[in-house]
């Protein structure tokens, strides 16, 4: 369960996000949407403690974040948390992120043993299932330079699945593919979905919005002007800016 009042950000002088209010029910698949600078990204970097904040509070799966005065001790209170979070939620960037010096076996075992510890043929055996739901079975002892951009994303979701996220976080998952490939990597988010995974994507594949998403959110200059289903969203918005927006996508 994600919840998130008022959680306002700068970057500097400048206003990022200017008091949100989220709530995401698990199991959900949420579109995040809205023009180059509004703040997706900030917004799904505090969601995973990889920003602090300014004011209001984010609720992950029972763990709060909040602002603090700037000191010692709160700073590696409010890390403690953030790991705590990052552990339970899984985030998936454009640029695949993948750790370009280990085979795709080695990048989906390494957080699991690692940080969860977890035994070493365990994690070895996991990661091999992961890779047969992404399709990428035979490609286990690959290096992420060896496989198509599509390929490399499907193997950073198997990445973010074998820590058993409570949620998973993409930030343009799609955007840096050859439209060709753009399709596989969106079927993986739908299976996910159908499994009942709970999932934020920020994305401009709007046909996916539409087809696969409980809620779009619309955010512009660090607010959400206006949240619903997919048929609310796009056969009946409400705000004009939605209307607008959309319409560059038409
Ligand atoms: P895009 O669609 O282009 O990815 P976005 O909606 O993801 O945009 P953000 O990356 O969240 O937008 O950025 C929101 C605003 O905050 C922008 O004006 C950006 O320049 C600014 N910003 C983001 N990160 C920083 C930073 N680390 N330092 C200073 N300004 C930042
Ligand atoms: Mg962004």
């Amino acid at each position: 369960y994600i919840s998130v009042k008022n959680l306002k950000k700068k970057h500097g002088d400048l206003d990022v996000l200017c008091g949100i209010d989220l709530e995401v029910t698990p199991g959900e698949l949420t579109v995040l949407i809205g023009p180059s600078g509004c703040g997706k990204s900030t917004l799904l970097r505090c969601l995973n403690g990889l920003e602090t904040l300014d004011s209001g509070s984010i609720v992950i799966n029972g763990v709060a974040l909040e602002r603090s005065e700037n000191t010692k001790s709160n700073m590696r209170d409010f890390d403690k948390k953030a790991r705590a979070i990052r552990e339970n939620v899984g985030m998936v960037f454009q640029s695949f992120n993948l750790f370009p010096h280990l085979t795709l076996l080695e990048n989906i075992t390494k957080a699991p043993v690692v940080v969860k510890k977890m035994n070493v043929d365990m994690a070895r055996k996991r990661a091999k299932e992961l890779l047969i739901k992404v399709g990428l079975e035979r490609h286990a002892d690959h290096y992420p330079c060896q496989l198509s951009g599509g390929q490399q994303q499907r193997a950073a979701i198997a990445r973010a699945l074998a820590m058993s996220p409570k949620a998973i976080l993409y930030d343009e998952p799609t955007s840096a593919l050859d439209p060709d490939l753009v399709h596989e990597v969106l079927q993986v988010m739908r299976t996910l979905d159908d499994e009942g995974m709970t999932q934020i994507v920020v994305t401009h594949e709007m046909r996916f919005a539409r087809d696969v998403a409980d809620h779009i959110v619309h955010m512009q200059e660090g607010r959400i002007v206006e949240m619903g289903t997919p048929e609310e969203i796009f056969s009946s918005p409400k705000d004009e800016r939605t209307r607008r927006f959309l319409r560059n996508f038409l």
